[in-house]
């Protein structure tokens, strides 16, 4: 096992190449274009139908 050393929480290393709940955060964000902005942004998925 292996301790995550930016969340301390514990992930088995054979399974994970990298912590699994700090890459959760990566999974749950999308990349989105802001037409207001005219830049692309990553946002909470649950944001993203506020930008299509
Ligand atoms: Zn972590």
């Amino acid at each position: 096992m292996q301790m995550c050393g930016q969340c301390n929480k514990v992930y088995d290393e054979s399974e994970y190449a990298k912590c699994p709940f700090c890459s959760k955060e990566e999974y749950t964000h999308v990349i989105v274009f802001d037409k207001n902005d005219g830049t692309a942004k990553s946002v909470p998925q649950e944001d993203a139908q506020l930008y299509e």
